[in-house]
Formats: C-alpha cells, sequence, structure tokens
C-alpha cells in the first residue's frame, strides 16, 4: 500500500498540550509507520535513526557506559570495533572474542553479528542466549526474513538499513529493534536527544523497500548460493566464504536462504584481486552491500591487515545469475 510522506518538523499541540507527534527530532508520523512494519517483522520495538552507524553509537551510549565491556564478534563489520575504541576514551572496554563460541566472562554487553560481514561467521546463538548480560545482534546482512535474533535470545538487533531493507543503495539509514520496553524508552530519550532520528523521506524509503524485501531477499540468495558453489570450484578461487557453504551454525538458525553476501580470495594475491575488481563490466567496482545492482570490491582498502588483501567482498544484486557468472569468469582469468 502507498503511505504518504510527512515533513513537517512541528504538529499542532491537542487542546495546548504536545500530541504524540510535536516535534521530528523525537517522533515523526513517517517514522513511527515504518518502526511499525519493521518492528512486525523482526518480532520487537523499532527506531529508525539516520545510518546504521547512528544506531550502534545509540546501542553503546545507551546498553553500556564508563566502566562497563563489549563482548565484540571478531571480524565483524570494520566500523564497529573503530566505533567502540573512540568510546574507549570515556572509560568504555571492549574485548573481541570469536563468536562461533561462547562470549568471554564478564561482558556486560555482547555484540554480536549474523552473518559477519566480511568474513561471514555466524553467531552460537545458543551460547549468546544464556549469556547473563544483553545480547546485541547486527543483522543487517541477513535480514528479519532469514533471520530474528530476538526470537533466539537476543535483546537488540542492530541494522544497517542502508543495505538490504531500504534495498537500492539510495538511502542511508539505521535501525534497533527492541525486546525489552524500557530498553527501547532509554535508547529512544537519547536518539532525541543526539538528534540521531532518521528523516521522513529515509523513513518512506525504508517501507518501499520493505514492500519488497522477501522477494529481493529470496532472488539474492539463490542467486549467491550458486555463485558461491561455482566460485569454490574455479581455478583462480582459493577460498569462498559463505554461510551457505556447510555453514553449521547458519544451517541451524537461518530459514529460507543465506543471504546475498559473500567473499573470496583470489589466487596469486593482493594484484591479482585488484586485477578482477577492476575487470568486472556488469558488477560494479564500489563499496557497501545490499542493494539490486551488484557490487564487489577488494577489502584491504578500508580494513588493512585486518582482511587477506586478495579477499574480494561481492554483493548479489538482482541481475540474471548467468550474466553475473559470466562477468566474474571473465574478470577471474586476469588474476
Ligand atoms: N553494520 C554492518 C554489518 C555494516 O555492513 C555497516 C555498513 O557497511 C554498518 C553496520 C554501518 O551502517 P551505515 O553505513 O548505514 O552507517
Amino acid at each position: 500500500m502507498p503511505h504518504p510522506i510527512d515533513r513537517s518538523t512541528i504538529q499542532p499541540y491537542v487542546d495546548g498540550e504536545p500530541g504524540a507527534f510535536y516535534y521530528a527530532r523525537y517522533d515523526h508520523p513517517t517514522g513511527v509507520e515504518a518502526e511499525r512494519a519493521l518492528g512486525k517483522l523482526d518480532g520487537g520495538r523499532a527506531l529508525l535513526f539516520a545510518s546504521g552507524s547512528a544506531a550502534s553509537t545509540a546501542a553503546a551510549l545507551g546498553l553500556v557506559g564508563p566502566g562497563k565491556t563489549v563482548a565484540l564478534a571478531e571480524g565483524c563489520y570494520y566500523g564497529t570495533p573503530l566505533l567502540l575504541r573512540e568510546l574507549e576514551r570515556w572509560g568504555l572496554r571492549l574485548v573481541e572474542f570469536d563468536q562461533r563460541g561462547a562470549p568471554p566472562a564478564g561482558a556486560d554487553l555482547v555484540w554480536l553479528e549474523a552473518p559477519s560481514n566480511p568474513f561471514l561467521t555466524f553467531p552460537d546463538m545458543e551460547a549468546a542466549g544464556s549469556y547473563p548480560a544483553p545480547v546485541l545482534v547486527d543483522a543487517t546482512a541477513s535480514t528479519p526474513e532469514l533471520f530474528r535474533p530476538l526470537e533466539h535470545g537476543a535483546d537488540v538487533v542492530l541494522h544497517s538499513a542502508t543495505k538490504y531493507l531500504g534495498g537500492h543503495h539510495d538511502v542511508l539509514l539505521g535501525a534497533l529493534v527492541f525486546r525489552n520496553d524500557e530498553t527501547f524508552e532509554r535508547v529512544k530519550r537519547l536518539r532525541g536527544l543526539t538528534g540521531a532520528i532518521a528523516a521522513p523521506d529515509s523513513a518512506w524509503l525504508l517501507l518501499r523497500g520493505l514492500a519488497t524485501l522477501q522477494v529481493r531477499v529470496e532472488r539474492q540468495s539463490a542467486t549467491a548460493l550458486d555463485l558461491a558453489r561455482r566460485l569454490s570450484g574455479h581455478p583462480h578461487v582459493e577460498h569462498v566464504r559463505y554461510p551457505g557453504l556447510g555453514d553449521e551454525l547458519a544451517a541451524r538458525w537461518m530459514e529460507g536462504g543465506f543471504g546475498g553476501l559473500l567473499s573470496f580470495d583470489v589466487a596469486g594475491g593482493r594484484e591479482a584481486a585488484r586485477r578482477v575488481e577492476t575487470s568486472t563490466r556488469l558488477i560494479m567496482n564500489a563499496t557497501s552491500l545490499g542493494g539490486a545492482d551488484s557490487v564487489l570490491e577488494t577489502r584491504y582498502r578500508w580494513e588493512g591487515d585486518r582482511v587477506p588483501d586478495n579477499l574480494v567482498r561481492l554483493s548479489v544484486g538482482l541481475e540474471d545469475v548467468e550474466a553475473l557468472w559470466a562477468d566474474l569468469e571473465q574478470a577471474l582469468p586476469y588474476a
């Protein structure tokens, strides 16, 4: 169903008192409508933010404070440890651990990524679910269509809605979805005070994206699985990371597919990988993921020695699988 966009920053008081909406930095009608739609998908109460990173910042500020420890999944989106290390200056402590096992004892917040970007590991939700501290899962790469963390012991879900939820590489957006009302209210207050809310136009683009999320993710998952299998057998590819290639943890918790994100190590090292990323024609050499158009890039330029320098991350779009394979095949011999 089409939705209106309400760009008003103010709403009239009701009988001289502020109503449900009064100033758009706290809440606005289009945002609330999009939050209802996302909350329903994830099974919790959603808040929209100006970006995934704004959502991460609000989560860190709202869920932990000075002297507290965050146990963060190793190999997750590289911006998350960079952000949390900034907060170390305000007394936060950060420890990293392998999310395929139990989180280390003593953490005040466990921060997982399902699956991680760009290593594509999946967390052990059983170990996380019994942990005696709040658990946040960044489910950007799985989306609620494939995995709903709140049903598996998590307390908060984080999305960079810039990716699959928006779905068209045309909106910066983030979201947190909460199981607990008190945490929701605390973080919502912080969102208002820090001015991190998403704009009405962005919220509207989320509503548009959600309308096609299921068919996009289904198609992207099927194409990515097919390409991951073909890449695994290619002589110029050393290693493929994709949750659908026998990852038992992903198979246990993901439903309906394994997502559209994969990464592969090109035989021949950094220069060979550079040649592959600059030789595709249909697949754009660009960053980000989750859109209708396929994009790929080497990750070392952003992440340095945190990733192999021949690792290429591929976000599979909605193009025909044979056209995508033909493009990869013509690019790989340059390796
Ligand atoms: N989480 C994950 C898994 C991401 O991949 C990204 C961005 O790439 C972010 C969070 C940050 O999101 P944004 O770019 O919308 O701030």
